[in-house]
């Protein structure tokens, strides 16, 4: 596992332990910055009104780490109060289930309409190829259906590609992504070309800063006062299969930012704390540079080594292969809670 060591190695170098990763050669061959070209896409409105989730607002310290020329961001990293504002949302739409007696149903086959924003410079720098996005697509369905190890568990989720656009637009090609403070430069692109309801996946591809490979929208944010059409998963365009993120080139940056969309955790989240990433059958495994790593590690004292090839982890694609029994548990139910048409009733 030369691979993941370098990767390691590139952590240990100074960025967040997040979905920060270095790739250097990201910002290679983007436009110079300062070119504005206007959106091509016809915007039915370019508001950006809506207010960051609380949820991001509430991801604390933990999301940055202090970096040696590169400060990471991931906005999926929730820290303790996060953590618990989740839980909070949850607990409240489990009383709202349990009043509706909707609720505790296994949840069966569902399929899932993907719908995929492919964004270019106005030169068409970063473009995502049909047939890139249909093994996308593959990627996915593979991971969610527990081929991938025979240690992982398959899910009740499957992906339909349902459509692609391009929107050439160097104005919205690099995006920074939503931090504590502020809102990322996704709002508008977003809120032109979101397609569908909580129940369908809007999966944006981009340039994106500071080394991160994508980022996802919580299920609870949709009862957060999020504008659903800010709903959905962004990935660095070259993280599909076939693209130009060495080691980040299969498609796995969007089988974990699904994870989130559909309510997982890190498995690192709040590191050797309770409660962890609120799954029981994944380990607690520390929150430092050990989280790049596709080693054998045991970094808490609670029972169990760390879930390295675990899909919510940050090894490089290669490592990442299984979801936990527990993992799937909580999706279902978070898909139950917050993304089903029977939740929205
Ligand atoms: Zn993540």
């Amino acid at each position: 596992m030369t691979a993941a060591h370098s990767r390691a190695l590139r952590a240990a170098a100074g960025l967040a332990a997040l979905s920060v990763v270095a790739l250097t050669s990201a910002g290679a061959g983007l436009p110079p910055t300062g070119t504005t070209a206007a959106p091509v896409a016809t915007a039915a409105t370019t508001s950006t009104t809506a207010a960051v989730g609380p949820c991001l607002s509430a991801a604390d310290g933990h999301r940055v780490r202090a970096g040696s020329g590169l400060d990471g961001v991931d906005p999926n990293s929730l820290g303790a109060a996060g953590t618990e504002h989740a839980q909070q949302a949850e607990d409240r739409a489990s009383a709202r289930a349990q009043q509706r007696r909707t609720s505790s149903a296994r949840l069966g086959k569902t399929t899932i309409d993907v719908y995929v924003h492919v964004i270019t410079s106005s030169k068409g720098q970063g473009d995502v190829s049909d047939k890139r996005v249909k093994k996308q697509i593959d990627v996915l369905n593979r991971a969610y259906a527990g081929k991938t190890s025979k240690y992982s568990t398959a899910s009740p989720f499957s992906f339909r590609l349902r459509g692609i656009d391009r929107t050439r637009s160097s104005a919205w090609y690099r995006w920074d992504a939503p931090t504590e403070l502020q809102d990322g430069d996704d709002v508008a692109p977003k809120v032109a070309l979101h397609r569908g309801g909580p129940d369908d996946l809007n999966l944006y591809t981009a340039a994106l800063t500071d080394g991160l490979l994508g980022y996802a929208t919580f299920p609870w944010e949709t009862r957060d006062g999020l504008d659903p059409r800010r709903d959905g998963v962004v990935v660095l365009g070259t993280s599909l299969p076939d693209g130009s993120a060495r080691g980040y080139d299969r498609g796995d940056s969007a089988t974990h930012e699904v994870g989130h969309w559909l309510g997982l955790l890190h498995t690192f989240e709040n590191g050797c704390r309770t409660p962890g990433d609120l799954v029981d059958d994944t380990p607690a495994q520390a929150d430092g540079d050990n989280v790049f790593s596709c080693s054998k590690l045991d970094t808490c004292k609670a029972k169990g080594r760390d879930p390295v090839h675990n899909f919510m982890s940050y090894g490089d694609d290669a490592c990442l292969t299984r979801f936990s029994k527990g993992q799937v548990a909580r999706m279902s139910e978070q898909w139950q809670l917050f993304r089903s048409p029977a939740a929205l009733s």
